[in-house]
C-alpha cells in the first residue's frame, strides 16, 4: 500500500520517498514507492507526469496507475529498489487538472441545484473538459449557469475532502454505487460529491468558469467547459478572433455580429447574380460554339459541376458530341461528355486511358475528372482516335 501524499496536500509539488520495487514490463520500468505525491489516473482525472531524481540521474515519469492502493509509476529508466528519490510533479499539468476538476464540480453542482439534472459523463484531458447532463439545456440556461458558477468562484469558499461517518445520511452526487470508505468532496456551496480526484483548496482558485459550446446528447446535453487558466486562454483567443474580424470588416468590435450577417446577405445576393450571369454566358458560348465533324470541344476555367453539365448538354443539343474540360484552381480538371451518337462512358474511359482520372454517368452523359490538363487539339485527337 502506497501512502498517498496527494490526499494530505493536493498542492504538494515535491517530495522524497524510497523505492520499494522496480520491475520492467511492456509499459516501461514500474516503480513502487513507500509514499508518493504523483496522482494516478482515476475519477476522470488523468495521471500526473513529472520526474524522480537520485544523484545526478533524472527519470521521467510518463504514467501513474493505482491498483488496490498500490501506486505504480512508469519511469523511462530503472530506479533500483532501496533508492531514495526526490519526486517533482509537472505542476502546470496537475494544477490545470485541479482547476478543471474543481470547476467541473462547481458546474455540475450548479446545474443540479438549478435544473435537477445529473452529470452522467465526464471527460477530462489536456485539451477537453466535457460534461454530460441528463436533461435539455438552452443557450440562455447555460448563461445563467455560468453566472452562478462564477458567483461561487468569487465567494472564495473552501473546497474540502473528508470521509464522513454519517455518509449514508448525506445527500451527495455520485455516478455509481459506492462501498467502503467514501471520500466526499464539498465545493463551496455548489456541490457535494463522492470523488477520488485532486482539487483546489478554494472555489476561487478554480475560476473563472466558462462554457465553450454545447450540443444535444443522449436525450440530455453535452457541454464543454474551461476553468481557470484554460478559461482565460480561451477568452484571450476569442478576443483576438473578434478583433481580427473587426479589423477585416472595418467595423467596431461591438458590431461584428450584425456586420457578418450583412456580409453573408451580400454574398448570397452576389452568388445569385453570378449564377444568373453565368447561365446567360453559358447560353451564349453554346450558341456560338463551332463543331468539327459533329464534335464540339470547349475548355473553360472554374465551372461548377452543374455549370459544366449545363454547357455540355446545351452544346450536345445541336452537335452530335460535346466534350467540355474545366480547369480548376484546386484539384484536377473536370470533364463532361454528352453525345447522341457515341457511347459516352466508353469515350470517357478512352480519354482517361491517356489523361488519367475517372468518371461515369447515365447513358449519353459522362462526368468525371482527368489527372492531366489537355488543350483542345489533344482532346480532339483523342475523340477522333475513339472513332
Ligand atoms: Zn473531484
Amino acid at each position: 500500500m502506497t501512502e498517498k501524499l496527494f490526499y494530505k496536500d493536493s498542492f504538494m509539488q515535491e517530495f522524497t520517498a524510497t523505492v520499494i520495487s522496480c520491475t520492467e514490463d511492456k509499459k516501461g520500468w514500474a516503480v513502487v514507492l513507500d509514499q508518493t505525491a504523483f496522482y494516478p489516473e482515476g475519477g476522470g482525472q488523468p495521471c500526473d507526469h513529472g520526474t524522480m531524481s537520485f544523484g545526478d540521474t533524472v527519470a521521467n515519469i510518463v504514467d501513474v496507475r493505482d491498483k488496490n492502493d498500490v501506486v505504480t509509476h512508469y519511469s523511462d529508466i530503472e530506479i533500483p529498489a532501496g533508492t531514495q528519490i526526490y519526486g517533482k510533479i509537472d505542476w502546470d499539468r496537475r494544477f490545470d487538472f485541479m482547476q478543471q476538476h474543481t470547476g467541473e464540480h462547481i458546474f455540475s453542482g450548479v446545474v443540479n441545484s438549478m435544473f435537477g439534472y445529473n452529470n452522467f459523463g465526464f471527460h477530462l484531458s489536456e485539451k477537453d473538459n466535457v460534461v454530460d447532463f441528463d436533461g435539455p439545456l438552452a443557450k440562455e440556461d447555460i448563461k445563467a449557469i455560468m453566472d452562478k458558477c462564477n458567483e461561487q468562484v468569487w465567494a472564495n469558499n473552501p473546497v474540502t475532502a473528508s470521509y464522513p461517518e454519517n455518509v449514508k445520511e448525506l445527500e451527495y452526487r455520485s455516478k455509481k454505487e459506492l462501498q467502503g470508505d467514501i471520500r466526499i468532496v464539498v465545493a463551496g456551496d455548489a456541490d457535494i460529491c463522492a470523488c477520488c480526484g485532486t482539487h483546489t483548496d478554494t472555489t476561487s482558485q478554480a475560476g473563472p468558469i466558462v462554457a465553450l459550446n454545447f450540443q444535444a446528447y443522449k436525450g440530455g446535453t453535452r457541454i464543454s467547459i474551461a476553468c481557470g487558466k484554460r478559461a482565460v486562454e480561451y477568452l484571450k483567443n476569442r478576443n483576438d478572433d473578434c478583433y481580427n474580424i473587426s479589423h477585416q470588416l472595418s467595423v467596431p468590435v461591438e458590431t461584428i455580429t450584425d456586420a457578418v450577417a450583412a456580409r453573408m446577405d451580400e454574398i448570397g445576393r452576389l452568388k445569385f447574380a453570378l449564377a444568373n450571369a453565368k447561365r446567360q454566358l453559358i447560353a451564349v458560348w453554346a450558341e456560338k460554339a463551332v463543331a468539327t465533324d459533329g464534335v464540339c470541344i470547349m475548355i473553360k476555367d472554374e465551372l461548377a459541376s452543374n455549370e459544366i453539365q449545363q454547357l455540355t448538354s446545351l452544346l450536345a443539343e445541336k452537335r452530335e458530341t460535346a466534350v467540355v474540360l474545366s480547369s480548376q484552381a484546386e484539384g484536377n480538371p473536370k470533364i463532361c461528355i454528352a453525345s447522341s451518337v457515341k457511347d459516352t462512358n466508353k469515350l470517357g474511359r478512352h480519354i482517361s486511358a491517356t489523361l488519367g482520372g475517372k468518371g461515369g454517368g447515365k447513358p449519353g452523359v459522362y462526368q468525371g475528372f482527368v489527372e492531366k490538363a489537355a488543350d483542345e487539339n489533344t482532346l480532339a485527337e483523342l475523340v477522333k482516335s475513339f472513332g
